[in-house]
């Protein structure tokens, strides 16, 4: 029982698997100090906190501690007993570990700047503090049900978005009012926020695979690539679709049909036990035979679900193979700088007999506007 009388929160039971996954490295606690925002997603996902300082101590016993600023927001969203750090606080840390017994201390290392780890050392006297990769990150690979459900809901509601800003679009407006439009539209409908800048790329921009939002207005006969997200309660879609603004060059339309096919392969290799070289090889040979190979930088695809960029990666480097829970874009896309580019995103989870589409945006056919 937590603190609201509710049967084990999720967040006790991750906190758990951490713990078990922990131990193997002979660690007597394990510590998350989010600063600035610094271990935001990993500190949320284990304690359902969404401020921007706190540090969570797990050992025998779990203690949380954040500032006066989040004292009373902490107690609402946490399921542990929550300390408030008055004056310095990496003092108190140390003295709620050495309370604990511990001696060996493990902490993530992806979002642990190395000036805080050599403070850790300098205010530990005689802890060690050891580096333990990403324990957090790799549970949050696997996502459960619920949490498909959630990213489920963003998705949703990033399609209707884009189903409703098709229909504003005009010649003549420009890619910032496009992306402001609809975030706002976002917010009004329920999303917490974007799940990152939203991509309105005009003609020449849509070449480029990470422009933003500028203020070109968009002219008759352009594509427009949307590469769009909303975060619904915590969780973010990442969805790409290409329109054209009345009728396109006819090489638009040809490049269209080789990326929806290579679309469609990735989707097709996903299952678990495939590896993430693998579904992006079957992806990328479909635009290799169509002989644009090299216009197809990046990789297939990535992990989404607190962050919009998260493991596994589906890529030519990848080093993941995929498991059930997981859930990834499929990305190709063809750019031809000065020019225009495509890229058609959806948003899958891997299951035991293949990809399960949570993006359901029609795809089919360049929509002419
Ligand atoms: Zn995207
Ligand atoms: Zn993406």
């Amino acid at each position: 029982m937590n603190y609201n009388g509710q049967a084990m929160s999720e967040y006790h039971e991750r906190r758990q698997r951490l713990w078990q996954k922990v131990r193997a490295h002979e660690v007597d606690a394990f510590l998350l100090v989010n600063v600035e925002g610094s271990e935001q997603p990993n500190l949320r996902y284990l304690t359902g906190f969404t401020g921007t300082f706190g540090v969570l101590i797990l050992g025998e016993e779990a203690l949380f501690l954040t500032d006066s600023r989040y004292t009373e927001q902490a107690q609402h969203q946490v399921d542990l007993p929550v300390g408030e750090v008055r004056g310095r606080w990496l003092p108190m840390v140390m003295e709620k570990i050495r309370a604990l017994g511990a001696k060996r201390v493990g902490i993530g290392s992806t979002r642990t700047t190395l000036y805080l780890f050599e403070e850790l050392r300098k205010a530990g006297e005689g802890l060690e503090f050891v580096s333990l990769g990403a324990p957090v990150e790799e549970l949050r690979r696997v996502k459960t049900s619920a949490e498909v459900r959630k990213v489920k809901e963003a998705v949703e509601l990033t399609e209707a978005g884009l189903k409703w800003i098709l229909t504003e679009l005009r010649p003549g407006m420009s890619e910032h009012q496009v992306a402001l439009e609809l975030e706002f539209w976002y917010r009004k409908e329920g999303a917490d926020d974007v799940a990152f800048d939203l991509i309105i790329a005009g003609g020449p921009h849509s070449a480029m695979p990470h422009y933003r939002a500028g203020n070109t207005a968009l002219r008759k006969g352009e594509v427009v690539l949307f590469d769009i997200g909303a975060r619904v309660d915590g969780y973010c879609a990442d969805l790409t679709r290409v329109v054209a603004l009345g009728k396109p060059d006819p090489q638009v339309e040809a490049v269209y049909k080789i990326v929806l096919s290579a679309n469609e392969a990735g989707i097709r290799a996903i299952e678990a036990g495939a590896s993430g070289i693998d579904v992006d090889a079957a992806a990328r040979k479909i635009i290799e035979e169509a002989g644009l190979g090299e216009k197809f930088g990046h990789g297939l695809g990535h992990g989404v679900g607190m962050e919009v960029h998260e493991a596994p990666r589906l890529s030519p480097i990848s080093e993941d193979t995929l498991v059930p829970g997981n859930l990834v874009t499929v990305e190709p896309g063809v750019y031809f700088p000065g020019k225009f580019g495509i890229r058609i995103e959806d948003l899958v989870v891997v299951s035991e007999d293949g990809a399960q589409p949570l993006s359901s945006f029609p795809k089919e056919e360049l929509v002419v506007i």
